[in-house]
């Protein structure tokens, strides 16, 4: 309820029900005579003063703060009984009974007898110190914050339970290709690559639904249609309203990423050749052995040893051995089809792996190698050098359990076309095997 400068009471002497509402008001409120000296004061501000009412009736407000320093309270107060003006303002007040400075908003008005003539001043104050301290800790909190996150090396940013953003750096902002301004309130999938911001809200609905935090790898085209990669975690938030959200926390692993990429893929290479090595051979040759016996499609094996390889290089030099085997592994490769693989699995040894192909479509295959092989590899090296090789073929057969039994029966083969005089297929059938 306003109160109305006429309703104060200006003497000691106003009905005592109407001093206990101004009692129990939280605001300091008080009244002047046109000298600036008390003529009513509230429990608070008595409080505030440390005296009872009747020492502080007919003082001068000077005697309870220390205006020193603070010569504008008193050309507010001029204001107000001199000129009539209504002044708001906040005050910083140096309490003499405490020596506590505090922070109030005051509302001064002038109070006018019947002719309009000013008899004094009304005074509201409420004391915003402890507002002002938080309001203080919170901008300093933000400005840290957002010191912090402008430059912090990754990107982080907020989303609501509806995939739409709240928050984004200015890196993460970069990343998304937008202004950071234009961020906030936009949907992922206006944002990002529609297939992108479907993988991404499914972990954060994961989040969201589990309340744990998630680290994983997550990749990003930038501008130039670059595909960055980032270490990602995500973790659930929720505002002091209860509104769900996630905030993500994505640093920048691109290089790191090509790194261990270019890494894997050469521990997987042979570096003479450029084809699979034994180790990466055997790896995926077991993964598609399983993929075989799960669809119950063929799968065959071609065992490959340069004939007295030893010779080729006593006769034209270790280098020149080495230009054969690249020729070889890369005349192999060009013959075959995407899905099949081709690795060196020894010094002079080659395996080549055939899905969905049977043991005669194999044995065909290993017969046009074999029969070219002379013919591609040897004339450019030595006038009275021959290129041969000998060739094992096997198919996966039902009693194989794993990619070892049908490697070995390829071996096996192999070593028959060894015994049989060398530059030949042999050829070994699982029931044929034992
Ligand atoms: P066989 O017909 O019985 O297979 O006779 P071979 O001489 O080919 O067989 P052996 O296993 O006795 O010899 C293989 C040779 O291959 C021995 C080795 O010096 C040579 N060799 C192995 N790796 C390399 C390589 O990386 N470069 C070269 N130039 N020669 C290699
Ligand atoms: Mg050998
Ligand atoms: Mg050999």
């Amino acid at each position: 309820m306003p109160i109305s400068p006429t309703d104060v009471p200006v003497h000691p002497a106003e009905p005592p029900s109407f001093r206990a509402v101004l009692d129990q008001v939280s605001a300091f409120i008080y009244t002047t005579d046109r000298n600036g000296c008390y003529t009513y004061a509230n429990r608070m501000v008595l409080e505030l003063l440390g005296h009872p009412l009747e020492d502080v009736l007919g003082k001068d407000i000077g005697q309870f703060f220390d205006l020193s320093e603070n010569d504008s309270l008193r050309e507010t107060d001029r204001r107000v009984l001199q000129d009539g003006e209504t002044v708001s303002r906040e005050e910083v007040n140096l309490i003499r009974a405490t020596g506590e400075l505090r922070t109030y908003w005051s509302i001064k008005e002038p109070l006018r007898d019947a002719s309009g003539a000013i008899t004094g001043m009304l005074g509201i104050s409420y004391d915003i110190t402890e507002n002002k301290r938080l309001e203080d800790e919170v901008r300093k909190q933000k400005k840290l914050l957002g010191t912090i996150l402008d430059n912090i090396d990754a990107l982080v940013y907020m989303k609501d339970a509806n995939r739409r953003f709240l928050y984004a750096n200015q890196h993460a902002a970069e990343a998304l290709g937008h202004p950071v301004e234009q961020i906030a309130g936009r949907l992922d999938s206006e944002l990002l690559p529609q297939a992108i911001a479907d993988e991404f809200w499914a972990k954060d609905q994961k989040i969201l639904q589990s309340g744990q935090r998630l680290a994983t790898e997550a990749s990003l085209p930038d501008a130039t249609g670059r595909m960055r990669h980032y270490w990602s975690i995500v973790v659930p938030w929720s505002s002091p309203d209860g509104t769900p959200a996630v905030i993500g926390l994505s640093t920048d692993i691109t290089e790191l990423h090509e790194l261990k990429e270019e890494l894997q893929r050469q521990a997987a290479t042979d570096s003479l050749t450029g084809i699979a090595n034994r180790r990466s051979f055997h790896a995926r040759a077991e993964s598609e052995f399983a993929r075989s016996r799960r669809h119950g499609t063929p799968l065959s094996l071609v065992a490959i040893d340069i004939d007295h390889f030893k010779q080729i290089n006593d006769l034209c030099g270790h280098l020149a051995g080495d230009r054969v085997l690249r020729n070889f592994a890369g005349w192999c490769q060009s013959v075959l089809r995407t899905e099949d693989l081709c690795g060196r699995t020894g010094g002079e040894e080659f395996c080549i792996l055939l899905p969905e192909t049977d043991i005669d479509a194999a044995h065909a295959l290993a017969e046009r190698i074999r029969n070219l092989t002379n013919e591609r590899l040897a004339a450019q090296e030595h006038p009275a050098l021959r290129v041969t090789a000998s060739f094992g073929v096997a198919s996966q057969s039902a009693e194989d359990r794993r990619f070892e039994d049908l490697f070995s029966r390829a071996d096996r083969a192999l070593y028959l076309a060894k015994q049989q005089g060398r530059d030949r297929t042999a050829l070994l059938r699982a029931d044929s095997a034992a």
